[in-house]
C-alpha cells in the first residue's frame, strides 16, 4: 500500500470514482463518504457513493445522501458502476468482509483501490494506496487532512463541512472520547471557517427521533440491563420481541451502549442485539481495557481500543453465557 498522497497526481484529470464504507454506515462512515463525495464532485470527478446496506434515516439530511446507492436494493446498478470505475475509495473499514454482501464485488473490481481508515489491523495488501491511522479520531478527520494536503482546500464548502463535522462528533462522542486530539479541534476550526451551521448538525443527528425510541431506551434500561460490579462491567441485551414491539429501525439503537458507562466505576459495557441473521455485539470501555482484542478473541469482531463490535450465529442465551465466561477470563484486566 503506497502512501495516500501518491494518489493526488491520478486525481489531476477527471475520473470515475466510487466511494464506499462499512455496512450499516454510522455518522462517520456516511459523513466521511459524503464529505469526500462533495469534495471530489467540486473537483470535477464523476463520483458515486455505494453503501453495502441501508442506513439510519437520521443521516438522510447530509448533502448528497439522496444519491447514495444501497447495494442490497440497487445491486445491478451498483455493480455496473463498480465495473466501470477507475478509482475505489474504501472509508471507515479496512477489510472487505466489513462490507458484507458487497465484499466479492469490491475484491473483484479492476481499478485503483484506496483506503482511508482508523481501525486496527488493516488488510493492506488489498489496497494500492492508503492511510490507516488508529490515532485519528475519525475517518472524517482523515478526509479533512486528505483535502487540505491536496492543496484544494478552497473546494471544501459548507456541504463538505457538514458531513465531516457529523462524522467527527459521531466518533468522538462530541469530543468526549480520548481519541480527540488537538488536530481534531483544529479541523473543526477549519470547518467552521466555511460558516456551516453546527447546531443544525447536532439537531439532525441527536434530536431527530420518534417517541418509540425513547420508550425503547427506557425499557432496555429498566428490564434488560445487568451489572457485574466484581468485573466493573455492564451488559445490555435486546430481544427480537423488543425490536418488533418498539418498531426499532436501523439507527435507533445507536448510542444505547453508552448509558451504563455513566455509572461510577464501570470500565466496560457490552450490548447484544438479537438481529434476524445474527446476534450483534457492541463493546465500549473507559481507560485500559482493549475492546478490539476482546471482540476479536471472543466474538469474531474488532474495531478500536475503546469501541468495538462483533457477531455470532449462536442464540441469545448462548452468546450471553459466553460473554459471562469471557469476562470471568478477563477478571485480571477488569476488576
Ligand atoms: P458499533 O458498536 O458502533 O457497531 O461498532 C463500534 C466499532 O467497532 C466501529 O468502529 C465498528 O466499525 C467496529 N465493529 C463493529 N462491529 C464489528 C465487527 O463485526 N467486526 C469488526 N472488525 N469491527 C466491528
Ligand atoms: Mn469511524
Amino acid at each position: 500500500m503506497k502512501p495516500i498522497a501518491e494518489i493526488y497526481p491520478v486525481l489531476e484529470s477527471s475520473r470515475k470514482v466510487v466511494v464506499t464504507m462499512h455496512q450499516k454506515p454510522d455518522a462517520d462512515a456516511m459523513g466521511s463518504a459524503l464529505g469526500l463525495f462533495n469534495f471530489l464532485v467540486a473537483c470535477g470527478h464523476d463520483v458515486t457513493v455505494i453503501s453495502p446496506t441501508n442506513w439510519a434515516t437520521f443521516l438522510n439530511w447530509m448533502p448528497g445522501a439522496g444519491k447514495v446507492l444501497n447495494y442490497e436494493k440497487q445491486k445491478e446498478e451498483a455493480e455496473k458502476i463498480l465495473s466501470e470505475t477507475e478509482i475505489l475509495f474504501c472509508l471507515d473499514f479496512n477489510i472487505f468482509h466489513r462490507t458484507k454482501n458487497l465484499a466479492p464485488a469490491l475484491e473483484a473490481a479492476q481499478c485503483i483501490k484506496a483506503l482511508i481508515d482508523h481501525h486496527e489491523q488493516p488488510d493492506e495488501q488489498s489496497f494500492n494506496y492508503g492511510n490507516s491511522d488508529v490515532n485519528k479520531s475519525s475517518t472524517s478527520e482523515m478526509i479533512y487532512d486528505f483535502i487540505v494536503k491536496s492543496g484544494k482546500k478552497e473546494r471544501l464548502d459548507q456541504s463538505v463541512a457538514e458531513c465531516l463535522y457529523a462524522g467527527v462528533i459521531g466518533d468522538t462522542g462530541s469530543f468526549r472520547f480520548s481519541s480527540t486530539h488537538a488536530s481534531t479541534h483544529l479541523m473543526v476550526a477549519g470547518l467552521m471557517e466555511t460558516g456551516f451551521d453546527h447546531t443544525r448538525v447536532h439537531n439532525n443527528l441527536y434530536d431527530n427521533f420518534l417517541e418509540n425510541r425513547l420508550r425503547f431506551i427506557g425499557h432496555v434500561l429498566s428490564k434488560r440491563m445487568e451489572f457485574f460490579y466484581e468485573y466493573n462491567t455492564a451488559l445490555m441485551f435486546v430481544t427480537k420481541q423488543d425490536l418488533l414491539k418498539y418498531e426499532i429501525k436501523t439507527g435507533d439503537t445507536e448510542g444505547l451502549v453508552n448509558y451504563p458507562l455513566t455509572v461510577q466505576g464501570i470500565k466496560m459495557v457490552a450490548l447484544v442485539i438479537d438481529r434476524d441473521e445474527e446476534r450483534k455485539w457492541s463493546f465500549r470501555s473507559k481507560g485500559e481495557f482493549d475492546c478490539n482484542s476482546f471482540a476479536r478473541k471472543y466474538f469474531n469482531g474488532g474495531g478500536h481500543y475503546n469501541a468495538s463490535g462483533g457477531n455470532t450465529k449462536d442464540d441469545l442465551a448462548q452468546t450471553i453465557e459466553q460473554f459471562k465466561q469471557a469476562i470471568r477470563e478477563n477478571e485480571a484486566l477488569l476488576a
